[in-house]
Order: C-alpha cells, then structure tokens, then sequence
C-alpha cells in the first residue's frame, strides 16, 4: 500500500497548470491540515504494510514545515510504515530554505522531488513559474548539504521558446548535479490554461513537432549516456532509485489518496474526493463524506489500464501473466497488430515479454491506441 496526500496550494499558477491547485488560499492551509488528519481518521485501522508516502501538489513545500512534519508523524503513527519506506515531498525552488529543509530531513522525508523544468530565466518566467534557475540550485545545494540522499529532479521539453540548444542545456546541467533521478515531461498544452489562451491568442507559439520530437529523443540518448536508466516513459533513475511511489501506480497496486481531489484504489474498488479544497475542509468538519465518485473496476477495465500503464514502463508487459491475470491472449487477440507494429520496429517481443522501443515511446500514443483494440 502507498499513501497520497494533496496540498492543492501554490504562490502563483503557472501558465501551462491545469492541476488542482489555487493561488491565494494560503488562510485555509492549516484548517486543511486538519481535515486531511480527519479523513485519514476514516480509513484507520489499516494492517497492511505502507512502502511510500507521498506529499504531493500543488506545492507541498510551499505549506509550513511543522505542518508538514506534524502531519508525517500522524502517519508514522497511525500507519505501519515499512523500515525503508520511501518518502518524497515534491519541491518547488522559492518555496523553502535549508533550514527548513534540514528539519524536514530530521522529521523523516527522504526523497525530495524539485521542479526546475528548464535552465534557462527567460523559459522559466515564459511559462509563469516562480523562480530562477540561480533558486533551483540554491534549493538543490542546500538539500544535499542537508543530507538528502535520493533527489529527483524535474525537466520539461516543449515549452514556448524553447530551442534545442536550451533543451540539451538544461540536460547538461542537471546531469552535471548528479541527481539520482530525472523525471523529463513533454508540455501538455490543456484548455483553460493562461498559456493556452496565450497560444489561441498569438501572443507565443509552442516548438513544431518535430523539434519536440527530437527534444525527445536527444533526453534518451543523453540520459542513457549519462548512466541513468529510462523506466519510464518520462522517467529516468539511477540503478536503484526509481520511484517507489510512481512505480506502484504503474504496476497498478493498492494506494489510499488524501486530500482534495485525491484519488485512491484498493481492492478493485475506485473512489475520488471532491476537487474544491473550501469544500473538502468543510465537509470534513462536518463529519460529512468527501467522496465524489466510486467506481468498481472490473476485468475489462483493469486490463486496459495494465496494458496501458505496464506499457509506460520500458520493461513492458508480460503478456503470458497478462492473460493468466486477465484472460486476454494478445498473441490472438492483437496478433496482426503486434506483428505490424513490430515490422515498423515500435516494439519489440522477447519470449512473451512486449515493450516498446525508443521509436514506439516516441509514438507511444499510437502504439498503446493500436494493441487497447486487441482487448
Ligand atoms: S507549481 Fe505545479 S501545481 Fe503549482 S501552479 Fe505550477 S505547475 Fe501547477
């Protein structure tokens, strides 16, 4: 079992964001604190052994630490935490000092997930984060002289204005920090957002995508260089330190999701919270469910989401436990599909084991599109 928590605050939304997160809501930051303390309270006793606890956003680091580190010890006390249990809090640079960070450290945080998403001022203050690459290193160099052994680090290709110079830049640079993992993300653009009211208003432009394409492939090919193995379709980790958290997501495993929006799986069954934070506060002090939507997954449903997420993963699928689990032969199912596929060299089938290649993760929607009609 995982655990998720939502902090859906921020200093300032960026342009491109989407997530449930909101600017100026910094009053009901402690009052949230408590009604996550509450909702947890609704799921206790839980036996079962926890592996990662994740402080997610939003902009976790942004919330008081002793907010963060009280509700991290509600945890440690109320769930059975396992010995290396991983646990990450996702970091935005501006929002936290060293000294905070070192407290954080000593309150049991061991991973740190840090947004740069790109090594250059003008991208940066292009897409409306807050801060500069001088504050990411600032926040990198202190968290590694506070101790912290496992850090991520966040980079984005496909921003407006981005040129393959900035990309390769950016690459070089994180690479030069030694983190132990590189999560690389392609710009979603999604509707509603200041960017893409921007972009439907002349005012910039997003890279062709071909350029975006080649962004991609040139993260691959230095990445791997560098020593750090792709996972993922955007993940990268040193030997060892791939996400514990995002590789049970993944791998569909159990996870409870607190907090507003969040989203929680465990045996089959599917639920959701309500997305505004105003309302999950006070429905909570209420005593009133948060819940805003159940589903139970059946067969069909979870057989498409395996072969959808195990086919992020660069060790793919194996598609005799696939039907063992799931009762879908592929090689009848998705025969002429895999053979095709494979002849275009987008994926590969060793024994009964199918993944895509660097060609098919390019074009990983299509792929995935092509073999989910073989279900
Ligand atoms: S910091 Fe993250 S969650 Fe907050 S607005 Fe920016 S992208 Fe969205």
């Amino acid at each position: 079992m995982s655990l998720y928590l939502h902090f859906p605050f921020c200093k300032r939304k960026c342009d491109y964001c989407d997530f449930n997160s909101y600017a100026d809501l910094e009053s009901l930051i402690f009052p949230y604190a408590e009604a996550i303390k509450a909702e947890i309270k609704t799921y206790l006793p839980q036996s079962n052994s926890i592996r990662s606890v994740f402080f997610g956003g939003g902009t976790p680091s942004y919330i008081p630490v002793r907010i963060l580190a009280d509700l991290l010890l509600f945890i440690k006390e109320n769930f059975r935490l396992a010995p290396d249990a991983e646990i990450t809090l996702e970091t935005n640079p501006g929002t936290i000092s060293g000294s905070e960070l070192a407290y954080l450290k000593t309150a049991g945080f061991n991973r740190l997930s840090i947004g740069l998403q790109a090594a250059q001022n003008r991208l940066l203050n292009g897409i409306g984060r807050i801060h500069s690459r001088e504050q990411f290193l600032s926040v990198y160099k202190a968290a590694r002289d506070t101790g912290f052994s496992n850090i991520g680090i966040d980079i984005m290709f496909g921003l407006p204005g981005q040129l393959l110079q900035d990309w390769d830049e950016t690459l070089e640079q994180v690479t030069a920090l030694e983190p132990e993992h590189i999560s690389a993300y392609g710009l979603q653009l999604e509707a509603g957002t200041k960017l893409a009211a921007d972009i439907a208003g002349g005012l910039t432009q997003l890279p062709s995508e071909e350029l975006v394409v080649e962004m991609m492939q040139r993260a691959m090919d230095h990445l791997l260089r560098k020593g750090y193995r792709h996972y993922e379709i955007s993940n990268y980790a040193r030997p060892g330190f791939e996400s514990v958290h995002n590789l049970r997501y993944w791998y569909g495993g159990d996870y409870l999701g607190f907090g507003a929006g969040a989203c929680s799986t465990v045996n089959n069954q599917r639920w959701s919270n309500i997305k505004e934070p105003w309302t999950y506060v006070r429905r909570l002090s209420e005593g009133v469910s948060v819940i805003a939507e159940r589903e139970e997954l059946d067969v069909q449903t979870r057989a498409i989401e395996a072969l959808m997420l195990g086919l992020r993963l660069r060790d793919g699928v194996d598609l005799r436990q696939y039907q063992n689990e799931y009762g879908i032969n592929l090689f009848e199912t998705a025969g002429s599909e895999l053979k095709s596929l494979s002849g275009q060299k987008l994926i590969t089938v060793n024994d009964s084991r199918l993944a895509l290649t660097d060609a098919g993760i390019i074009l990983s929607n299509m792929v995935i599109g092509k073999l989910l009609n073989g279900i």
